[in-house]
């Protein structure tokens, strides 16, 4: 018999997802993005998305400050909105919340979210409050507009795409690594806590790509770069190779990784919640695309990669040379 954790939580949305996916009307887009699609005209189509934080397996209260995981827990659903190169219009609390919360520290959530909402000009139009037994709930949920025609999506990457992500990646998981191993707080540890606790939502950058006709598949890097790359490659029939050099890291992250021996590199492929943008574009744009993107963002484009043919083979390379993993994986990465 089959245990959930054999599944795991892609093999069980797989599971369900087959007999909901089937029969949409034409251009709606159901499980399997990062936003649901409904279409409305020509012009415009509804975007949703929803995305739920629990006390001690998302966050742990006494590590984050309540305006943080305000920011952080609308943050996280926005980051879905640019995936898909929508502009956000409002957004749904549904909070469970335990008898023991003090109110103050419930206003500074509300204040959290009503920055980030007012910063990206997002509507608070409702949601649901329940008390609940023992932990903090919370899942928000938002609507957005993108016009039909320019939606990003996982499923459109091609072969000799350039895979390029749109920040440093694994500063949010060192940050949670500091905060787990309760280690102190200097400027370099502080400022990993800080991108952990409060991530930007990439929108503007999102809204900007999904322009591009030649950037051909987008998605938000919620769970690191290997994983959410997987998701481009199965929803795409594609392979991809990542050169290990080319993963931007910050200086932040490699000087907390020195001091501990942490692989700097691992945390950027799989430390997750980074909340950056991942792009696929043909290589005869890809020059095309960073220097009108630098001129825009006064920031640059990573090409981390390239996607090939091999359905769903992810490799590696380091310096040009192709990696074997032996059956330790990422133990046997050297950090440099
Ligand atoms: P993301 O990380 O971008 O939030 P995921 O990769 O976790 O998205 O989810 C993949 C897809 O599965 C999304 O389209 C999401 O809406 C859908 N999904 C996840 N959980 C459920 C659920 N319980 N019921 C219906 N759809 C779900
Ligand atoms: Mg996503």
């Amino acid at each position: 018999m089959t245990s959930l954790s054999d599944l795991g939580e892609f093999g069980l949305i797989k599971r369900f997802s087959r007999q909901f996916i089937k029969d949409l009307p034409d251009g709606t887009t159901g499980i399997g993005d990062d936003c649901a699609v409904i279409p409305l005209n020509d012009k415009e189509a509804l975007l949703f998305t929803t995305d739920m934080l629990i006390e001690d397996r998302h966050f742990v209260l006494s590590k984050i400050g309540p305006r943080d995981l305000g920011h952080k827990s609308l943050a996280v659903n926005l980051s879905d909105i640019a995936a898909m190169g929508g502009k956000p219009h409002s957004a749904y609390l549904s909070i469970g919340i335990p008898s023991n919360m003090r109110i103050e520290w419930l206003d500074g959530l509300f204040d959290g979210i009503r920055e980030l909402c007012s910063k990206t000009g997002t509507y608070f139009l409702g949601g649901d409050t329940t008390r609940s037994p023992d932990k903090l709930v919370i899942n928000i949920g938002i609507i957005g507009m993108v016009n039909p025609s320019k939606i990003k999506r996982r499923s459109t990457a091609l072969p000799g795409d350039i895979i390029c992500v749109n920040d440093m990646v694994g500063d949010s998981g060192g940050g949670l690594k500091i905060l787990l191993e309760g280690k102190p707080l200097d400027k370099y540890s502080s400022y990993l806590v800080q991108r952990h606790n409060c991530p930007g939502a990439h929108l503007e950058e999102g809204k900007w790509l999904a322009q591009v006709a030649e950037v051909n598949a987008m998605i938000d890097v919620s769970d690191g770069i290997e994983s959410d790359l997987h998701r481009i490659m199965e929803c795409s029939a594609v392979g991809a190779e990542i050169e290990l050099s080319k993963i931007p890291l910050s200086e932040e992250l490699m000087n907390v990784c020195e001091k501990y021996g942490w692989n700097p590199r691992e945390l950027g492929l799989s430390g997750g919640e980074d909340y950056c943008l991942m792009i696929t574009v043909p290589e005869n744009y890809i020059e095309n695309l960073e220097t009108g993107y630098v001129r825009e963002f006064k920031k640059p484009l990573y090409r981390i990669g390239k996607i090939n043919g091999n359905r769903e083979s992810l490799t590696f390379t380091r310096d040009g040379e192709k990696i074997e993993f032996g059956k330790h994986g990422f133990d046997h990465f050297k950090s440099k």
